[in-house]
């Protein structure tokens, strides 16, 4: 199937509310520019300086959202367009995102990166690293990001009940920061709408991460090809 076709089938298969990324790292441009044609708007890259060259050379449209480990100091690259940073899992790096879209005029939208997977390589926060960031005089005073809710990546296996736990896991915490807790109320959220984005699901587990109520899948190799 091309990726057109492959595009339109998923997308046909997702709930409503749930939002698609084509994750397009290391796919050349005019692959890109099939999915678009076909419609698609939300790209994922995880290389910076990658997802800027091609910000660059596309249509203006698109939102590009940086799904990868983001190195502090090239946070700058992508200040300027970036519409959604997901993996963000340090104060350190909210300080410069801040400084950074700060510098454009600009809110840069967020989430928070948990980690629920069992390996050890994973980046993301446990729930009290999380709450210690939201509770930090630091992170309340920062103007310019707007953390819209959580992402995480569950284990690389195929024991569907071991994934179907970690999403559980961590849609827990998303409802609790949406419900209240101190987290809630660092957010100044003045609705469960500013908390709205729970980013979990990738090829090989969109499924199941659509049970357990993702309300963003972050698809690559089943649209593009493998890599
Ligand atoms: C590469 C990547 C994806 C997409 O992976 P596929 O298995 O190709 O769908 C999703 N999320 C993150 C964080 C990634 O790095």
């Amino acid at each position: 199937m091309s990726i057109a076709q492959n595009l339109l089938k998923i997308k046909s298969s997702l709930p409503e509310n749930v939002t698609l990324v084509a994750v397009s790292k290391t796919k050349p441009i005019p692959d890109l520019m099939e999915a678009y044609d076909a419609g698609q708007r939300i790209f994922g890259e995880n290389k910076i300086q990658e997802m800027a060259e091609k910000w660059e050379a596309m249509p203006k449209d698109i939102e590009w959202h940086m799904i990868g480990h983001v190195q502090t100091n090239k946070v700058k690259f992508m200040a300027p367009f970036v519409s959604l940073i997901h993996g963000v899992d340090s104060l350190k790096l909210l300080e410069e995102i801040n400084k950074q879209a700060q510098k454009n005029n600009r809110i840069i939208d967020c989430l928070l990166q948990i980690h629920i997977a069992e390996e050890e390589t994973k980046f993301g926060l446990d729930e009290d690293e999380l709450n210690e960031i939201l509770t930090s005089s630091t992170f309340q005073e920062m103007k310019n990001i707007r953390i819209v809710g959580l992402m995480g990546m569950a284990t690389f296996t195929n024991n569907q009940e071991q994934i179907r736990k970690e999403f559980t896991h961590l849609k827990t915490i998303f409802d609790k920061l949406r419900n209240g807790g101190s987290g809630r109320d660092a957010l100044q959220c003045v609705s469960t709408k500013c908390v709205s984005t729970l980013s979990m699901g990738m090829s090989g587990d969109y499924q199941l991460a659509i049970e357990c109520e993702s309300t963003m899948v972050r698809i690559g190799s089943r649209i593009f090809g493998g890599r």
